[in-house]
């Protein structure tokens, strides 16, 4: 029996998602692993308690079989040495953020960031003690200028919540090594599938597993893969915190991998087919989707990433009651928050926590959650919302 796993090294990610490093002839050949209820794990000996720390599971908190093969394929896909879970996608933001912040210290985050984790920096790390200063998504190797001694975290984002505006991440992550800062990356929109994080100078890359990889708008969770100098840190922080994931909800998101890189497939032709038709619109203004050409930060994009999702947002010009005539009209898609669910779904973009990338002069954006249902009937329902918004100016 080979016990080699590297061979997942050379595979494609469609056959990763399929098999992950989960070896089903360590479980008696069951395809998928067992899901382990668990809090007490025996031990054969005092001696073997004493020297626990040589065994792979000691205490139900600590991990399970179950935890394991999630965190394993997380890593595979990730190309890190490690991976933690934890029970949301943003407890995979504050988590990392306090094991490696403290009081006195500076820590910069891109100003385009998801507004909940701005939320928990202006709140709980500032309370800390912690100086927290935005910056913009352009700045690349100009932070440097924007680096000061104490600064230990540079946070960003790729591409912005609800803007789109890419970042070079090589560039800002070696000016923030340089001083001595370590690097995260919220890579929810993109997926391990489409950037590897690591493989452009960060340290720790944050998912929300409830989108894409669960993927059906039924779990909540979130990861956090970590380099090897990073990782005893990150993972001493969430013990001493005391979270970690659920097994039902484990497996319900190493049940979605499986079928991620078909999801994303559809995702992706889908929500680019509809941003392509939005363009040419009557009464509809940018639309702002990394993958178009007219897009501003397209070279960004294709520089770094290798294929888009299903989110992208697009203007309403005019007041909010246009906006809000538009999406009330709409039939199928519905009007929800989160994303990377089957369905589609919108939402009026609030840009007003923004210190520099600030929301547009005029009109509103409309962000779309391009879902699994036939292009045509999303198209006819687009339709329906534009010939509503047409009578409000
Ligand atoms: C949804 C989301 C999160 C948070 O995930 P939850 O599981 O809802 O807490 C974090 N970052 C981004 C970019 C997200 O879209």
């Amino acid at each position: 029996m080979t016990t080699d796993r590297s061979k997942s090294r050379q595979t494609g990610p469609n056959t990763l998602l399929a098999h992950g490093p989960y070896d089903p002839r360590s479980m008696h050949g069951f395809v998928n692993p067992p899901v382990v209820h668990a809090s007490t794990v025996l031990f054969e000996s005092t001696d073997a308690m004493k020297n626990r720390k040589s065994l792979p599971y000691t205490y139900g908190l600590r991990g399970t079989p179950t935890t394991k093969a999630l965190e394993d394929a997380l890593s595979e896909l990730e190309n890190a040495h490690e991976t933690i879970l934890v029970p949301s996608g943003l407890a995979a933001i504050s988590i990392p953020l306090l094991a490696f912040l403290g009081a006195g210290d500076h820590c910069l985050i891109v100003d385009s960031v998801y507004s909940p984790t701005r939320q928990f920096a202006n709140g709980t790390l500032r309370r800390m003690g912690v100086e927290i200063e935005y910056f913009e998504p352009h700045v690349g190797a100009g932070i440097a200028d924007l680096m000061k001694p104490n600064t230990k975290v540079v946070f960003l984002e790729a591409p912005a919540s609800n803007t789109f505006e890419m970042m070079d991440v090589r560039a800002v992550c070696d000016a923030a090594h340089a001083g001595g800062a370590v690097t995260m990356l919220d890579n929810t929109w993109a997926t391990p599938l489409f950037f590897r994080p690591l493989e452009h100078g960060v340290d720790l890359s944050i998912h929300a597993l409830t989108k894409y990889p669960s993927g059906h708008s039924d779990v909540m969770m979130g990861s956090v893969s970590a380099t090897k100098e990073t990782a005893h840190r990150l993972r001493e922080t969430q013990m001493q915190i005391g979270v970690n994931a659920g097994p039902d909800d484990v497996y319900l998101v190493l049940r979605g991998l499986k079928t991620m890189g078909v999801r994303l497939e559809r995702h992706q032709a889908s929500a680019l087919e509809l941003a392509t038709w939005l363009e040419g619109r009557d009464g509809v203004g940018e639309v702002r989707h990394p993958a178009l050409a007219s897009f501003f930060d397209r070279d960004l994009y294709e520089r770094q990433f290798s294929g888009s999702s299903g989110l992208f947002s697009f203007l309403l010009p005019g007041s909010f009651s246009r906006a809000a005539t538009f999406l009330d009209a709409l039939e199928i898609i519905g009007l929800g928050y989160s994303w990377g669910g089957h369905e589609s779904l919108a939402v009026a973009v609030d840009l007003s926590d923004r210190t520099i990338c600030k929301g547009p002069a005029d009109g509103t954006f409309i962000r779309l959650q391009v879902g699994l249902e036939d292009v045509a009937d999303l198209k006819a329902d687009l339709e329906r919302g534009l010939a509503a918004a047409s009578s409000v100016t």
